[in-house]
């Protein structure tokens, strides 16, 4: 779609009055929201209005896809997404979800012909940026903090949000090369950080997950900085600080060091 074009419909949607049973929604489904400033909450109201006008949902395996489905997946990205202004992930076209994990069916080839064939669960998945795969429990218990520091929307949306400047490398888009760079080497030694922690036996703030590729530690330590941002600036603050920098955000101080229960 032309840019004028888009910025005129969102104006327009942006016009409409945002619905109380969609507040509800997010006092409910999204605990965070609890803890934004005025602005930041109606940035948030702004976000998930464009997004639910502008992105295709899916339910898959049966799941009926409800306002509470779409307002609930919707907060939780805009919540991440504060700090990125004016970036509505365009390339995201349909939110997939499922009615809880999904199994994917995976294949690899056999040495002289054939293929192996099994099925993987998932939580959640983003396919080229093209689309978002969600499972519905997992994201109820990330929105209401019930799933430690996990949360799958925001696990995927920090791959939409790294693809934005190409490949999912673990580097999301930054201001300037040099600070690309510089920004690399540090996340680089964050991840020895957390292996040597790992090795070492101690506890650490985010899954192990996270070391499956640089694309997934982002991704998983996001989960954490948004969920449990104390927790990650006192086991890592360089790394807590690197992602205040790529997410132009700082969660530390909104989220209260004392959860409600
Ligand atoms: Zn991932």
């Amino acid at each position: 779609m032309f840019g004028w074009l888009r910025e005129r419909r969102r104006r327009a949607i942006l016009a409409r009055p945002f619905p109380p049973a969609w507040l509800e929604i997010l006092a409910r489904n999204v605990r965070q929201t609890a803890w934004l400033s005025d602005d930041e909450a109606e940035a948030v109201r702004a976000w998930v209005a464009v997004f639910l006008a502008e992105k295709r949902f899916e339910g898959c395996g049966g799941l009926e896809v409800t306002d509470e489905v779409r307002v609930s997946i919707a907060g939780q990205a805009a919540l991440v997404m504060l700090g990125l202004e004016g970036e509505h992930l365009d390339r995201l076209q349909s939110v997939l979800v499922y009615p809880g994990d999904y199994l994917a069916p995976k294949s690899a080839p056999l040495e002289g012909g054939g293929a192996l064939e099994w099925q993987e669960e998932r939580l959640g998945e983003t396919w080229a940026g093209g689309s978002m795969v969600l499972s519905w429990p997992r994201v109820v218990a990330g929105g209401r903090l019930r799933d430690g520091p996990r949360s799958v929307v925001i696990h995927e949306c920090a791959h939409a949000v790294d693809m934005l400047d190409g490949e999912v490398d673990g580097i999301p888009p930054l201001a300037s090369p040099g600070e690309t760079r510089g920004w690399a080497a540090a996340i680089d030694d964050c991840q020895l950080h957390f292996e040597e922690a790992l090795d070492e036996g101690r506890s650490v703030p985010f899954d192990d997950y996270a070391l499956e590729s640089p694309g997934e530690f982002f991704a998983v330590a996001s989960e954490c900085f948004f969920q449990d941002p104390h927790r990650l600036a006192r086991f890592d603050a360089p790394l807590y600080g690197l992602l205040r920098q790529a997410w132009r955000q700082d969660p530390a101080s909104r989220v209260p060091f004392r959860r409600p229960p």
